[in-house]
């Protein structure tokens, strides 16, 4: 049976890259970036003023002026105007460009404006390019502000619209068949028999990975008949870059899934993993090099290895800069005497001190997914222990 760092890696070193395309600004939420993106201009690109107010020489200010006299007025989106006579003010508005030979700006409250003049309060506080974003102070013309691999969130979409870009270079994502098998599976909408259930897997992988934008989604949902299985398999895996199936892996007598895939010369790089939930974990790579995970039917199984294995492996492939590691401190004991790496729900809180603290919310067993309700995600309890004590810091994986 593999370890959960080995079934990690053994995954890893497979990926490779869905190769990239170029979407607009949009659509670019979440993607993964894949080219520099550098200033069009210096940022700021004009010694910018950042109060509404008057525009001055401070040289006056420091030859005792405090009353100047108004050559215009000038607002955002328009050229600069110019100081030409010791005295004068412009009166100007935030966002515009600092007028030629002005280095200062007081703000509007500080100022009586009265027949052209502006005569500024007694006793206020001055400093030479008082409210000026002066330019090029935040990044010069053609460096680099968003690198490959950073994904974009609102802070980077502001950057490339600011850089001029209406569209950028990103990661391609792979089109995943989310596979369920099982003759017991029943859609939405659909009548059941009490001896059937609603398949909701189908459902939960697709929002993870739209969650995570990592794929393209189709679903099917499939029998446990080897033959039809057979046949399905392969025309979804001849349509698409990754297959991701549910159910099926496990050692039952219509657990046709390994089978299946073995006939379909899929390689086999793992099956079963020291973990509780999802030991049955099945993961290789077919002829033409597409990654194949089978994850076990139980729900919340799935769902952890889903989170724990496919979801990096996929981020991987598109070239996302890793994240950190998010940890967080077990908020009760933890029992645990398998020797197994235990995947544990969670919900998460801060203490005061702003330590994070990972409430634990086990399920009745790996099927019992409405459990799951209002949970962040899971904490790893590495195996080879049988206790975890309040205040471990664990490593956090949120849905
Ligand atoms: P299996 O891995 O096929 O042995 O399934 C394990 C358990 O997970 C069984 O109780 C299945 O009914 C359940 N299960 C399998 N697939 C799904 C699904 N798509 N949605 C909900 N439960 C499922
Ligand atoms: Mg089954």
């Amino acid at each position: 049976m593999t370890d959960v760092a080995d079934a990690e890696r053994l995954i890893a070193e497979r990926m490779v890259s869905f190769g990239e395309t170029s979407i607009s600004l949009d659509q670019a939420n979440g993607a993964v970036l894949r080219e520099t993106v550098a200033a069009e201009r210096d940022q700021p690109p004009f010694d910018r003023v950042t109060m509404d107010g008057i525009a001055i020489a401070s040289r006056d200010w420091e030859q005792g002026t405090r009353s100047f006299h108004i050559i215009g007025t000038q607002g955002a989106g328009v050229a600069a105007l110019t100081l030409n006579e010791p005295g004068q003010c412009v009166e100007i508005m935030t966002g515009a460009v600092l007028p030629d030979n002005a280095d200062s700006v007081i703000p509007i409250e500080r100022v009586t404006l009265e027949d052209g003049e502006a005569l500024v309060e007694d006793g206020i506080d001055f400093s030479p390019a008082q409210y000026v974003h002066p330019r090029s102070s935040d990044r010069t013309s053609s460096s680099t502000l968003l690198s490959p691999g950073a994904r974009l969130g609102p802070p980077e979409i502001a950057i490339a619209a600011g850089a001029g870009r209406a569209s950028i270079l990103a990661a391609a994502l792979p089109r995943v068949a989310v596979i369920s098998t099982g003759d017991e599976l029943v859609g939405a909408g659909e009548p059941l028999e009490d001896y059937q259930i609603r398949s909701s897997n189908d459902h939960a992988i697709e929002a993870a990975l739209n969650r995570h934008r990592v794929a393209t989604v189709s679903r099917s949902r499939l029998h446990d008949d080897r033959d039809s299985m057979l046949r399905s398999v392969r025309e979804l895996h001849d349509e698409h870059d990754v297959l991701i199936l549910s159910g099926g892996v496990s050692m039952g007598r219509f657990d046709f899934v390994p089978s299946v895939l073995e006939e379909l010369e899929v390689e086999l790089v793992f099956h079963r993993v020291m973990q509780r939930p999802g030991r049955p974990l099945w993961f290789g790579m077919s002829c033409d090099t597409k990654p194949v995970f089978a994850l076990p039917g139980n729900p919340v199984s799935t769902m952890v290895c889903l989170r724990r294995y496919v979801i990096p492996a996929l981020q991987q492939a598109l070239g996302m800069t890793p994240e950190n590691e998010e940890r967080a401190a077990l908020g009760a004991d933890v029992a645990f005497s398998a020797d197994l790496t235990y995947f544990l729900p969670i919900v998460m809180n801060w203490n005061d001190a702003g330590l994070g603290i990972a409430e634990p919310r086990p399920t009745n067993t790996s099927g019992d997914f409405v459990s799951l309700a209002g949970t962040d995600g899971f904490v790893e309890l590495p195996r080879g222990q049988d206790t975890y004590t309040t205040g471990r810091v664990a490593r956090l994986f949120r849905w």
